[in-house]
């Protein structure tokens, strides 16, 4: 990979990146991955027994200043052309790596670490299996507890706590709780708002587990659901099972949104679903390959996606419905996210809507 960049070396400084390498989860790291010999890693002292333990492979430099210690390592190595990460850069941190590298030639080296992520090994999805198993139990359980009068924030902290207690190290990002008009807005943040009979409730969350991210929607109904909110849950059910349907080796990321975009604009409601279909997951909560229109690129055997259609109607509500899946050679997709059944909830004669 590097060699054939031309370069003596790649300066990695994305976060990810570096434990995705390394094996270090470290807030403050650097690695100088060179064409050939073992890595060297730049971490601070609340980091350094960290690094020795999961980072054995790689030559350790303990400094508070990770990055600035890499540069001058390549300049003592007699290195002459490094490339960086560009996409996760500053103008500032840039400024000072091209003025610290002296004659040592600073060139762009794209998102090539992210395109190696995208593929999960054996190893990479049990983690990832392991999040999303966390993250469907959860949710399952905490459903009886669900009830007309709990605020939004409530009912995320509820649901967080249990994925805690589950074996979760934390929440994959911010949990969505979105009840009612506030079911409009895709990435709305919970507030007091208590949930009202006749609600559609749309819970958007996941348990980050070993580094790795779940993400999994469902959308609820508080009471018996209204004729457009059993419609639109119908239309954006079937909009999911097209995408997953869709999703194969060799399947164009463009052409799997359009499988479930197409049946959503047909409906009417083309406006209404504005966000891309899905995202890949791994170390982080959104990463290659986007699933969405105007994108392009084949997918590949062991890359887990999100497929996760959506309607939303201004005032009214919405309905988004997300599962996490791996393309699989042969099977086309195996889902990590299913919910079992929870006894105390009545699933509805026409549809999958849980009813509470
Ligand atoms: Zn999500
Ligand atoms: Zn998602």
């Amino acid at each position: 990979m590097v060699a054939a960049l031309d370069a003596d070396a790649v300066l990695v400084t994305h976060g990810p990146n570096v434990r995705y390498l390394t094996g270090l989860a470290s807030s403050n790291a650097a690695l100088l991955l060179p064409a050939e010999g073992a890595g060297i890693l730049a971490t601070d002292s609340r980091y350094a027994l960290a690094a020795q333990r999961d980072a054995a492979n790689t030559e350790l430099i303990v400094d508070r200043y990770a990055e600035a210690a890499l540069t001058a390592e390549m300049a003592r190595r007699g290195m002459r052309k490094v490339a960086f990460e560009a996409h996760e850069m500053t103008v500032d941190r840039h400024c000072e790596l091209v003025r610290a590298a002296g004659a040592v030639t600073i060139v762009p080296f794209g998102r090539k670490i992210e395109a190696l992520r995208s593929v999960k090994d054996a190893a990479e999805l049990e983690l990832l299996a392991a999040a999303c198993r966390i993250t469907a139990q959860a949710l399952a359980d905490i459903l009886p507890q669900i009830r007309p009068g709990m605020a939004e924030r409530s009912l995320a902290a509820v649901l967080d706590y249990r994925m805690a207690q589950l074996g979760a190290d934390r929440p994959a990002f911010e949990t969505i709780v979105a009840s009612g008009p506030n079911g409009a807005i895709p990435h709305h943040s919970p507030t007091g708002r208590p949930l009202r009979r006749g609600d559609l409730v749309t819970i958007d969350f996941g348990a980050q587990y070993a580094g790795y991210h779940a993400d999994m929607t469902r959308t609820i109904a508080v009471g018996e659901p209204a004729g457009w909110q059993r419609d639109v849950y119908d239309l954006v059910a079937d909009a999911q099972r097209a995408g997953i349907e869709a999703l194969a080796v060799g399947a164009d990321v463009g052409d799997v949104d359009a499988a479930a975009r197409d049946l959503i604009a047909a409906a009417g409601h083309g406006e209404h679903f504005q966000h891309g279909l899905g995202h890949g997951v791994g170390l982080e909560i959104h990463e290659a390959p986007m699933l969405g229109y105007g994108r392009t690129g084949k997918l590949t055997d062991r890359v887990p996606v999100t497929v996760e259609p959506g309607v939303y109607l201004p005032g009214k509500g919405g309905v988004r419905i997300e599962d996490v899946l791996v393309v699989t050679a042969g099977t086309g997709a195996r889902a990590l996210t299913s919910l079992a059944q929870p006894s105390t909830t009545v699933i509805s004669a026409n549809s999958e809507l849980l009813v509470l």
